[in-house]
């Protein structure tokens, strides 16, 4: 009987996955497979909160399959090498997996793909897993991807897009194939105490919600700190849980401009994965250099752990930092506030304030995260690569009553509206019962630093 093993990388999910829909379309056997991957683990990218959300994917996932009959086979060490001994094993026939945009990623199909030929089996790697339209399938005139969004949105939108697949009836592992025993959420220690639950089912009622309840108000309400009016999704889609097709399908369903918005945000989810599939180099090399000769050496050390403990003295910039290290997520302003004020105000290399959000975000991702990093330092695709975000406008537009801050930055909780942004100008007796830092930097002065940096004075 045929035998086909399911590779699950970033794609933990059972409905509208089309590898596992081309593995069990026959009468055969299927192997769904986990590998723990030992490369992954040596590289530093498997850190306690994203470990935490997949033991709970990975359990989930299990669960589903036993429901229809079959189990998730978990083992551990070098991916290639544990997947053709699964298929020595099993005898399997073929192996069916997503692609992926990472250099990592990349290199593994195809050494995976040299391994399983050598001794005569086919890998079969799937498109629109992860992403809703595939890295290269739109192109402007003479490149292999877009620099720019907004060109490439308007051929992302109307590019066709494939049916929504059900999740499969049954699933048939053949007799015999052992499995490591699932990872355990307790397996890992320094977990952000207000990290969300991971798994397929727990994703699939957050979309529905955030469908029935939410993307309605997402155009007005995507940018207000305090009112946490986003998806919380970006897990889900990153450890694909669930899957961007179905959703930009339901959301377009949904319809009205909330849903457009929400769209529009999902396709610079795959913006940024075409140019990473394009220059896979751009998680670690500037994508556009500057010539940037950034801060280092023990005051740019202490700027830069006062920027990740939050304690910068910015209470806009300490609260998403707070947010960061509380929930192992942040709201996207956020996000971009404290990126521009590390890179920009704070003139600190990029990659050391990626790394950090890499360690804590549980949607950490190489393309979103480094991608959207070299954003907000004007090394990527932004057409304005030289704009400074002000800690201060940004709080008077995106937390214009000081709510964020007070619910992150516990030291100023007593402080009451706008005040609360800028706690220097409070009189001396309030100043002094505060247990919360001077500014590290003053504004006027790094925006000259970095306007000089770049040339621009
Ligand atoms: C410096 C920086 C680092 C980031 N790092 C990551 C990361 O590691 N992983 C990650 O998934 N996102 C990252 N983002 C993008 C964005 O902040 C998050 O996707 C978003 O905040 C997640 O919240 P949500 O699911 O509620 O988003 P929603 O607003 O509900 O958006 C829906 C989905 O659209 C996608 N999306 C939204 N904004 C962006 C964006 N700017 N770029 C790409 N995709 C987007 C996400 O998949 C998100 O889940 C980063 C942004 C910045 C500025």
């Amino acid at each position: 009987m045929n035998v086909s093993v399911v590779l699950f990388t970033a794609d933990l999910r059972l409905h509208d996955h089309p590898p596992l829909r081309a593995a069990c379309e026959g009468p055969g056997l299927v192997v769904p497979l986990f590998v723990r991957d030992r490369a992954v683990d040596a590289s530093g990218f498997a850190v306690p909160n994203r470990l935490t959300f997949l033991a709970d994917c990975l359990r989930d996932l299990d669960a589903g399959l036993r429901d229809r009959g079959g189990s998730l086979v978990v083992r551990s060490g070098g991916v290639v090498e544990q997947v053709c001994r699964v298929v020595e094993e099993t005898d399997a026939d073929e192996v069916h997996m997503a692609s992926d945009v990472s250099a990592y990623a990349q290199a593994r199909e195809q050494r995976l793909r040299r391994a399983l030929e050598a001794f005569g089996r086919r890998l079969h790697v799937h498109d629109t897993v992860t992403t809703v339209v595939p890295p290269g399938a739109v192109t402007p005139a003479g490149s292999d991807h877009f620099a720019v969004f907004t060109p490439y949105f308007r051929q992302w939108s109307p590019h066709p897009s494939r049916d929504v697949l059900a999740a499969p009836r049954a699933v048939r592992l053949p007799d015999g194939v052992g499995s490591e025993p699932l990872p355990s959420r307790a397996d890992a220690s320094d977990v952000s105490p207000g990290l969300a639950p991971g798994g397929e089912a727990e994703g699939r009622a957050r979309m529905t919600a955030w469908l029935r309840e939410g993307v309605g108000g997402y155009e007005d309400q995507h940018d207000d700190l305090a009112g946490d009016g986003t998806s919380r999704l970006s897990p889900h889609l990153h450890f694909g849980t669930l899957s961007p097709v179905e959703l930009v399908h339901r959301a377009r369903k949904a319809g009205g401009p909330g849903a457009e918005a929400f769209v529009r945000q999902l396709a610079w989810r795959d913006f940024h994965r075409q140019v990473l599939a394009a220059r896979p180099q751009a998680s670690a090399a500037d994508y556009r250099t500057r010539g940037d000769q950034w801060r280092s050496g023990p005051d740019a050390h202490r700027d830069t752990e006062a920027w990740k403990a939050g304690r910068t003295g910015f209470p806009l910039v300490d609260a998403a930092m707070r947010q960061l290290r509380h929930e192992g997520w942040m709201h996207n302003r956020g996000r971009l506030l404290a990126a521009s004020f590390l890179a920009k105000t704070l003139y600190v290399d990029w990659r050391v304030g990626a790394r950090h959000y890499l360690d804590l975000l549980v949607d950490g991702d190489v393309a979103n995260n480094q991608l959207n990093w070299q954003w907000a330092a004007g090394t990527g695709t932004d057409t304005r690569p030289q704009r400074v975000l002000n800690p201060l406008a940004q709080a008077r537009r995106y937390d214009p009553d000081g709510a964020y801050v007070r619910r992150w930055v516990p030291e100023l909780a007593a402080v009451r509206g706008h005040a609360v942004h800028e706690p220097w100008r409070l009189s001396g007796p309030e100043r002094a019962a505060l247990d919360y830092p001077e500014p590290i930097v003053d504004l006027a002065e790094s925006l000259a630093r970095f306007r000089r940096a770049r040339g621009l004075e």
